[in-house]
């Protein structure tokens, strides 16, 4: 692995054999130096699907067991610091020497063009779009990128183009293992930092899709429609104080009023056209057992608006 910073020169600093450091003047111990700065990590981290896939994936890239050396490294609280920018990760992590070692990790990022075709199928997708600017990871991101031919989470190992200033050859050595631990307890807590990887930090991310959803509003805000369209009405109302006499008679447009009380031919439309309802607590789409409840109380209705 190629060091991306000098380090002492001198001794060999990658787990030496224990025997050969302890009789070394200046040698580096054999277990890494106490950290404690470094902020343990959490035994059941995790927790969230995307940082658990994330550790998943690395696993499948056949690195498991390099990846394993890490996690004691992690537990024990050895990675001092840990920054998330766009597209790098850097951390320092306490190993056998005195100064620690730096990790840096270097996600493949999107292009202009491919945040372009990101934003896109985001903002096609209104349900998507409202929990992203709510701050929450809806679970089917992975899908929808990937429908725009774009992977959020890395596809290979070699992607991540990771590299550690220790003189270990393994690549990840324990320190970089160590930082992936880390890196998947901080995506707990932070799930935008998986778009950080890919190049955007949360506030670029959003502020671009609130920009195509008023783009695609008109140019106007929520907000602002809401006052336009108020504003237009105050305009045609009548003060209440001339309709007194005739405030609650129904006028003629309540003949044109059409209700029809036969079922629709998909009285699940609305679920359909609100697309997958990711809100069930395991990530299954609600739409699916909902619908047959809509078939079924739309054809109760229509039976009992028909024999009354
Ligand atoms: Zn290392």
């Amino acid at each position: 692995m190629a060091p991306f910073a000098s380090h002492p020169s001198g001794a060999p600093d990658a787990e030496p054999p224990a025997p050969l450091a302890s009789h070394r003047s200046g040698a580096p111990a054999a277990e890494p130096l106490r950290a404690p700065g470094g902020d343990a990590v959490d035994s059941e981290l995790a927790r969230r699907w995307w940082s658990r896939r994330f550790l998943d994936l690395l696993e499948s890239f056949g690195i498991g067991s390099r990846l394993q050396r890490g996690r004691e490294y992690a537990a024990a609280g050895q990675v001092l610091e840990l920054d998330v920018e766009p597209g790098i990760v850097l951390a320092k992590v306490q190993g056998t020497m005195f100064t620690p070692y730096k990790v840096r990790i270097r996600p493949a990022v999107f292009s202009e063009h491919q945040w372009r075709r990101a934003e896109k199928a985001i903002a096609s997708r209104a349900l998507m779009l409202a929990k992203l600017l709510a701050g929450e990871m809806p679970s089917d991101i992975e899908e929808v990128l990937a429908g725009a031919k774009l992977a959020l989470l890395p596809v290979s190992y070699e992607e991540l183009r990771a590299d550690c200033s220790c003189p270990d050859e393994a690549n990840p050595c324990k320190h970089t293992a160590a930082a992936y631990y880390v890196l998947a307890e901080h995506l707990d807590g932070d799930p935008f930092a998986l778009f950080t990887l890919r190049g955007r930090t949360q506030q670029e991310l959003l502020q671009s899709l609130r920009a195509r959803r008023m783009k695609a509003a008109g140019g106007l805000s929520v907000g602002e429609r809401a006052v336009q369209q108020r504003d237009a009405e105050r305009k045609t109302q009548v003060p209440l104080t001339q309709l007194i006499d005739s405030f609650w008679r129904a006028g003629p447009q309540l003949a044109q009023l059409q209700v029809s009380p036969l079922a629709s031919e998909f009285p699940d439309a609305l679920l359909r056209r609100l697309g997958p309802l990711p809100a069930a607590e395991d990530g299954g789409n609600l739409s699916e057992p909902l619908a047959p409840i809509y078939a079924h109380l739309a054809a109760a209705a229509e039976r009992r608006a028909l024999s009354g």
